[in-house]
């Protein structure tokens, strides 16, 4: 059963150095022809059985399109399923806060702004090679509070290279001024072939040492702990009541759609991927074909992996019985309770460690679900 859409909107003002999203700058597509598209694509899907809960507008900089052009998406949506959405999310860049166009996002029904700050210091913006500024981040915010928004989460990234505990604690500082929601504060990856990847790899920048990267993110961690936040995903930060119920699909390995050129869905046990490729996406949907180019079924054994794989990243843990047989020694990194078992909080740095490990004994001997 259907129980969420992702939309992906390539578009973007400039491309930042450490991105690996499918973005596209100066693309000569236009937007109208991309929405022409996205309609198409929605409707190979109509019909699925669901009650959609959740949109969620990706990018890109899905805040650059014009109101008329998500509404269009979002009455295709409602023409094809059973739409009764409790949370619609879009994501932003700071420089693109128009108050009008904010203000009719709003009347559309969009209910959640997730914007990527990054940091809140200029240093940090710098570092990160991010366009805007520290103003441009108080214009956005206090723009959106003012229009009424109450869901808004800002995008953080830790781990820049030269960054220090000092510079999270400022982070902090800033971030206190506002009524924010929800906190997503990502490590920097170096991806390959990024041009902050290439820079790494060439050894011309290098993230702060270990040590440091510990401290920073305790600090990060403490200082949202005190602002009253709850972590309820490895990078993910809440007050009581709004924690992405979007991305909780994803981590419940609940059943969504993803549209648009890159988006991924998960349905009927199968995993699919769109194209990434934006020209091949658009011929083929003028030629009414799917832009899917990945299609993966899981089998029974393979969707419970899943399952462990995607319930460890939330603090609530994965049901106990899911698990493998695992030693001695990987439980001093676990803790159960009620149940359910999680990384405990001091070792949440070596979750991905921690998964792969849990999942070595998984592929050695795969439990019955009861
Ligand atoms: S704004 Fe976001 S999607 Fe666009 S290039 Fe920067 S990080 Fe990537």
């Amino acid at each position: 059963m259907i129980r969420g859409i992702y939309v992906h909107i390539p578009f973007c003002t400039y491309k930042c150095p450490y991105c690996d999203f499918m973005s596209v700058v100066n693309s000569e597509i236009s937007h109208e022809d991309y929405i022409k598209a996205l309609k198409k694509e929605i409707n190979f899907y109509k019909g699925l059985k669901g009650e959609v809960e959740t949109l969620y507008f990706g990018g890109g900089t899905p805040s650059l399109l014009e109101p008329k052009h998500l509404e269009e998406v979002i009455k295709e949506i409602d023409k094809n399923f059973n739409f009764r959405p409790s949370e619609i999310t879009i994501e932003c860049n700071p420089e693109t806060f128009e108050r009008e166009k904010f203000r009719e996002f709003k009347n559309l029904g969009i209910d959640r702004v997730s914007v990527g700050v990054q940091s809140f210091t200029d240093k940090g913006l710098k570092a990160l090679g991010r366009k805007h500024t520290l103003r441009d981040v108080y214009t956005f915010l206090e723009g959106v509070f003012e229009l009424g928004y109450e869901n808004v989460n800002v995008d953080l990234i830790w781990g820049y290279p030269s960054q220090t505990p000092k510079d999270a604690e400022k982070e902090l500082r800033e971030l206190e001024k506002f009524p924010i929601k929800h906190v997503s504060a990502y490590l920097l990856t170096f991806y390959e072939d990024t041009p902050m990847g290439i820079s790494y790899r060439r050894g011309e920048i290098s993230p702060p040492e270990e040590d440091t990267i510990v401290k920073i993110h305790d600090t990060l961690s403490e200082g949202l702990r005190d602002l009253g936040f709850e972590r309820y995903e490895i990078s993910n930060w809440a007050k009581r009541g709004y924690e992405c119920r979007h991305n909780l699909l994803y981590w419940e390995l609940e059943e969504f759609l993803g549209f648009g050129v890159s988006a991924w869905g998960f349905y009927k046990g199968r995993r699919y991927g769109n194209t990434r490729n934006l020209y091949k996406y658009m011929k083929l949907l003028r030629e009414g074909k799917k832009p899917v180019e990945y299609n993966l079924s899981l089998d029974e054994s393979e969707l419970r992996k899943e399952r462990i794989i995607l319930n460890l990243r939330l603090r609530k843990g994965v049901r106990k019985e899911l698990l493998p047989d695992i030693p001695e020694y990987l439980w001093e990194f676990l803790e159960e309770e009620e149940g359910r078992v999680k990384i405990k909080e001091e070792h949440i740095l070596l979750s991905n460690e921690l998964i792969s490990e849990i999942l070595r004994f998984y592929d050695l001997n795969p439990k019955k679900m009861e």
